[in-house]
């Protein structure tokens, strides 16, 4: 398919109009200077699930704090998730960590060149070894983001529904990788898609690719790519225990290492059902902290949104009235802990009702 538009031609504009319009962002090389492998890898995870805008300060602080991947792979993962603090997913921050050690162990702390060594490494998935083997070491390879699937999906006026297209767009990346600069050409298709080729209202009269625009020319590009069917996220419903002892602490748990936010600390719950919990219901106390004689149920509820669902929380309160065992905090001391999104809404909730801390 790709062999009626003009390669040649498109990667000529395209990278000339890099040359002119590139975005400075804080881990890209500066023209005339080589890209640094440890930060491209950093800003390509990050960048996951994240948009440029955030990622600039979260990027900054790691690499003021672990200027190199050996620093970064002796910090605690506990330091590494509190500067991850706000940046979700927190799998990213573990595999990251993971991966930083790995590099140091087996790979004297460099990031290896081919895609295929890069794609064996914790965290790193086939587009981010594609874009780490492009960008930090020019490899003839086109890394398919969502921007590109968007900016392939017009220059080619492929009418295929998300998410089937990005494997057709796979295909045309193969046999579109450029002839030289190949780190160039694949930021040059990010700026492209983020600045001129939008979601919304693309600039194709200032585009660098407009001649060779299918989408345009048919007159199709805003329409394209064409969404997915919308599938409805199912809802889940949990209780969050707020349990104080008589010295005003708040008892934590450390999430099992495996599953939604594994390892991290945050307020004891029940499990997540598919069913609202009876209130009034013994099963719901099984698995709540053991030694609380009452249970206040704070009026209202958390909402919170994963990936593949939605979650609402109910909070109970309680008094502890046994010997002290587990995790506890003072209060003032919570702010120390790396909670995830879902749990610093439960803390805030439980400090704006009327039955909040400080405890009587
Ligand atoms: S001409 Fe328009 S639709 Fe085509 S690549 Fe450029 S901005 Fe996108």
């Amino acid at each position: 398919m790709s062999k009626s538009i003009n390669i040649n031609l498109l990667e000529e504009n395209l990278l000339t109009w890099y040359d002119r319009n590139q975005r400075a962002l804080p881990w890209r090389a500066v023209p005339g200077y080589s890209p640094n492998p440890y930060h491209v890898w950093l800003s390509e995870i990050m960048l996951q699930q994240t948009t440029v805008a955030t990622v600039k300060d979260y990027f900054s602080r790691f690499v003021t704090r672990w200027p190199v991947i050996e620093d970064l792979a002796k910090a605690t993962l506990d330091e590494v998730f509190h500067n991850w603090q706000g940046l979700g997913y927190y799998s990213r921050a573990r595999n990251l960590h993971k991966c930083a050690q790995t590099l140091v162990r087996d790979y004297k702390g460099l990031l290896p060149h081919e895609a295929p060594v890069l794609q064996a490494l914790p965290g790193i998935g086939p587009y981010t070894a594609a874009a780490i083997a492009a960008i930090a070491y020019d490899q003839p390879m086109v890394p398919v983001d969502g921007n590109v699937v968007r900016v392939f999906s017009r220059l080619f006026a492929l009418e295929t529904p998300l998410p089937a297209l990005k494997n057709e767009v796979q295909i045309l990346a193969k046999e579109m990788v450029p002839s030289h600069r190949s780190g160039d050409f694949a930021q040059g298709l990010m700026d492209l898609g983020a600045t001129v080729c939008r979601p919304r209202n693309p600039l194709c009269e200032i585009c660098p690719l407009q001649k060779e625009c299918k989408g345009h020319h048919k007159g199709v590009a805003a329409q394209l790519p064409r969404p997915a069917v919308k599938s409805i996220k199912p809802r889940r419903y949990g209780i969050a225990f707020w349990v104080e002892n008589d010295e005003g602490e708040i008892l934590l748990e450390k999430r099992p290492d495996k599953g939604l936010l594994a390892g991290l600390i945050g307020l004891p719950t029940t499990i997540w059902q598919d069913t609202p919990w009876n209130l009034e219901s013994d099963a719901l106390f099984v698995s709540a902290p053991k030694g609380v004689d009452t249970w206040a149920h704070l009026p209202g509820m958390v909402r919170h949104t994963f990936t593949h669902f939605h979650l609402e929380l109910r909070i109970a309160k309680g008094h502890s009235n046994i010997p002290k065992k587990g995790l506890w905090s003072s209060f003032d001391n919570l702010k120390s802990h790396a909670f995830p999104t879902v749990m610093k809404k439960v803390i805030r909730a439980v400090m704006e009702t009327s039955l909040s801390y400080p405890p009587k």
